[in-house]
């Protein structure tokens, strides 16, 4: 998700000559330097139910540990810091102790926005990258995590810290944290995914992100051509309604753009009008929607069908995410696997016909 949040960030960026900077920072072995006392305290704030509360505070109080040395063991100690390793809470932990710092952002306008959603600082646990198009707001967001930082008892690497510079023209301002210069750069490593500047596609996945890569259908595609990598972000921006149609560009420019579908001047052009409605659409829709109903209807009861896929809101649901069906018309993963396929398909389908005619429309 953070990840898609910068490559949905750079496509907007990339149609004009605007800036573009990305900050990633390294966090010194942050679920080590969690302190207690702090981390209950923001716990506190989050109305946590005092029972809850109470066990927390339990959990993690009292804690000593020795060290063992040849054949000797040393005076106990106690621990005051970090989340405990491999703990299911812990990652939830760590986020109550880093939310602040995200709200706070996000409350002072700091970081980027793709029409008006803040993507100024996508986070997974302590992997944080700040997003701006000007170089002075990012250096406030520097300070800001300095601060925050410096307040919450924890360290910021300056070396592991980077800026990479996406814009046409590179800048040459000098980023500074805690008085340290920051370095600039055009390649880095944010949520195992390599980012180099302007070579999108050349992306290396860690091991650990496997697994939550493989939770989601939409990104299993290793080794897969690029056009197949074209089709699942297509469609993943479908899902996270961050594919702008008409009836965005309505709300985004305050109501100034008509939401009305410019291809078929007939109705407010949203998702469902695109996916199941729009007249304009319809040869490319009849192709690929056929196939992907037979296939369908070919393994489950039809009655199921008619029962709880009935209406262009539900097609739409089942197109973009057929998961949300799996128990409802029980679908088999072999089944899912294929409607999923055939979905992306007649969604990238629907896309570049949509493109076409619009851009015939334009240049008439
Ligand atoms: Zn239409």
């Amino acid at each position: 998700m953070s990840s898609l949040l910068i490559s949905e960030a750079r496509y907007e960026i990339k149609k004009s000559t605007e800036n573009f900077f990305i900050s990633v920072l390294g966090v010194q072995s942050a679920f080590d330097v969690v302190q207690h006392i702090i981390l209950m305290d923001k716990a506190l704030d989050q109305h946590i139910h005092p029972t809850y509360w109470k066990i927390l505070t339990e959990l993690y109080e009292g804690l000593s540990s020795n060290v063992k040395w040849m054949d000797g063991l040393s005076e106990p100690f106690k621990i005051k810091q970090g989340v405990r390793q491999g703990g299911i809470l812990s990652t939830h932990l760590y986020k109550i102790f880093v939310q602040d710092l995200l709200v706070e952002s996000e409350q002072n306008s700091l970081g980027y926005h793709l029409g008006d959603i803040y993507v100024g600082a996508p986070t997974c646990a302590d992997d944080i990258a700040f997003i701006s198009n000007n170089e002075y707001e990012l250096q406030i967001m520097l300070n800001v995590i300095d601060r925050y930082a410096k307040e919450h008892h924890y360290k910021i690497h300056p070396t592991k810290t980077e800026i990479i510079d996406c814009s046409k023209h590179k800048s040459s301002y000098n980023w500074t944290m805690g008085g340290k210069v920051v370095k600039t750069t055009d390649c880095s490593e944010h949520l195992g995914i390599r980012r180099t500047d302007g070579k999108e596609h050349n992306f290396n996945i860690k091991k650990e992100y496997k697994q939550l890569e493989e939770q989601t259908q939409v990104w299993n595609l290793q080794n897969q051509p690029r056009l197949e990598l074209r089709k699942a972000i297509i469609k993943a921006r479908m899902m996270t309604g961050s594919y702008i149609l008409q009836s965005d560009k309505h709300k985004f420019t305050h109501f100034i753009a008509e939401p009305l579908c410019q291809l078929c001047n007939t109705e407010n052009e949203d998702i469902v009008h695109m996916v199941t409605s729009c007249p304009v659409l319809i040869t490319v829709r009849e192709k690929y929607y056929v196939e992907l109903k037979r296939e369908i209807l070919d393994s489950i009861d039809p009655i199921k069908w008619n029962t709880f896929c009935c209406n262009m809101m539900e097609i739409t649901r089942l197109i973009l995410d057929c998961n949300n069906f799996k128990g409802t018309l029980s679908i088999s993963s072999e089944l899912i696997t294929k409607i999923e396929e055939k979905g992306r398909n007649l969604l990238f389908q629907l896309h570049a016909k949509r493109i076409e005619v619009l851009d015939a429309l334009n240049n008439k």
